[in-house]
């Protein structure tokens, strides 16, 4: 049944009936006391199959005992316990396994394609580890420095998360990875609750939209993603009749909470343009290459208190997604609801941005002088004192590719890859049926859809049924100037 064939990560998940497994049980209690190596060899590969952790447990047991009985076992066994452990989430000692085995069989290909399959879960593991190791006491420990100095329920929130802590993949060729983390948080009665936790620094081209169908997230940077994911615990939090976040009045209100957003870099775009410039080599500004009325990325960073779009390559397709720093600026305005829960939702809004590096001069300017208008929520900025995110940009370093979202109350995560959930990425093509992340536009109008009947055949038409929404976006806009906007992305509803 064994020999020296080594199954697949698929077999794995093929379990035995319940009467192929007791046959095995059987075998081996007729074998009793002493059952040979091949019948317990054969009971735990059954196990092993099994969706119950329970038996899954068991059979790394059984294996532990065979490798240290049966040395000339030792390497199927190996193979066996790392499948074992990687299907228990004990990535770390999967990867201990399938690397003792390879160093006795380097060329082994099903070794070789398992262990590569170990190292993208401890990929995205890790980015996991990210939010939690770094981010949430980084959020904690700075608000509470700038507000309650009490460190005690944060840290305790940080242990009670019950994720595996890790740091982010090394690339095999060595080179690490860098991303940003954002999180939206919530200040309760002096307790510091995260509620997402999201990373990224990635764009989508704006052609991307023409075939999207409301299934792709296009704009993936942290603050963005944070803000989206908030949006999506508003409506799940809305499908719980037992919500303590929420009110239910004539629309449903958002907990009486201070909200933050932590960014783990300054926001792209105006924000951050001398905190740019100046750690450029050369302080003279770019050769001038703004693009009809609007400014690309960093172009022209001399220009201040304008509209820019997202920075990218410049020999990058482009993409007209407006910087993270005029959309939050925007946000003070509108509130950070999306379309689908402003439809459900009181207005919210956010209270503080907690960045460092960002100066009260450049501040003032993106979010306060340039929008100078009636019925703004401003931000506050409060910079942190101790940074404990490990992963901030250096020149060494590449940006990661994958985002991570995470929302804390709810313990529910999903990494993205362009725009999608990971592995559901088809070029040039909407994603796969169910590939879609749970914060795209098309998911969002899925929840509204069970929680209120929708009457509008489109999701354009839908948002701009929303007049006084539209109105204090385009006023905002107004104010702002050279509004670029992105190519529409519809879909039926
Ligand atoms: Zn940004």
């Amino acid at each position: 049944m064994f020999g020296s064939v080594y199954p697949a990560l698929e077999e794995l998940k093929q379990p035995l009936s319940e009467e192929q497994l007791t046959v095995l049980r059987n075998q081996l209690k007729s074998e009793e006391p002493k059952p040979s190596p091949q019948t317990q060899f054969n009971y735990a590969w059954g196990l092993l199959k099994s969706p119950t952790r329970k038996h899954q447990q068991e059979a790394v047991v059984i294996l532990t005992s065979l490798y240290k009985q049966e040395p000339s076992m030792r390497r199927e066994v190996l193979y066996y316990l790392s499948l074992g452990s990687f299907k228990l989430g004990d990535y770390s000692n999967a990867k201990r396994y399938i690397e003792t085995l390879l160093k006795s069989e380097p060329e082994n290909s099903q070794a070789l394609s398992l262990l590569e399959n170990i190292n993208d879960k401890i990929a995205q593991e890790g980015l996991i580890g990210i939010g939690v190791a770094g981010g949430v006491l980084a959020v904690g420990v700075g608000i509470i420095g700038a507000l309650v100095r009490r460190t005690t329920a944060v840290i305790k929130q940080f242990n009670d998360l019950n994720l595996k802590s890790g740091k982010p993949a090394t690339r095999s060729n060595g080179v690490t990875e860098w991303t940003v983390l954002a999180s939206v948080v919530a200040i309760d009665d002096n307790r510091i609750v995260p509620i997402t936790l999201a990373t990224g620094v990635k764009v989508l081209p704006d052609k991307v939209r023409s075939y999207s169908q409301g299934g792709v997230v296009h704009d993936m940077h942290a603050e963005v993603l944070a803000l989206r994911l908030f949006n999506y615990f508003l409506l799940e939090e809305a499908m719980n009749p037992q919500s303590s976040w929420i009110e239910r009045r004539h629309k449903l209100k958002f907990k009486d909470v201070k909200l933050a957003l932590f960014v783990s870099e300054p926001p792209c775009g105006d924000a951050s343009m001398n905190y740019l410039s100046s750690s450029l080599e050369s302080n003279e500004a770019w050769a001038s290459s703004r693009t009809g009325s609007f400014v690309r990325g960093r172009n022209n960073f001399d220009q201040l208190g304008v509209v820019r779009t997202k920075p990218g390559r410049t020999d990058s397709l482009i993409s007209y997604s407006k910087s993270c720093s005029d959309k939050l600026c925007l946000k003070q305005l509108t509130g950070i609801c999306n379309a689908a829960t402003a439809h459900i939702f009181e207005p919210i809004y956010l209270d503080y941005l907690v960045v460092n590096k960002v100066g009260v001069a450049d501040f003032d300017r993106c979010f306060k002088s340039r929008f100078q208008t009636e019925h703004v929520h401003y931000l506050e900025l409060l910079p942190y004192d101790t940074d404990a995110y490990e992963f901030h940009k250096a020149d060494d370093k590449e940006p990661c590719p994958l985002s991570l979202l995470y929302v804390v109350p709810l313990n529910v995560h999903q990494v993205l890859n362009n725009g999608v959930k990971n592995g559901a990425f088809v070029k040039n093509r909407a994603p796969k049926p169910g590939g879609e992340s749970i914060i795209s536009n098309n998911s969002f109008m899925k929840m509204l859809c069970r929680l209120c009947q929708i009457d509008q055949p489109t999701y354009n038409s839908f948002k701009m049924a929303d007049t006084e929404r539209q109105a204090l976006k385009c006023s905002g806009q107004k104010l702002l100037r050279n509004w670029r906007h992105t190519s529409i992305d519809n879909f039926d509803l």
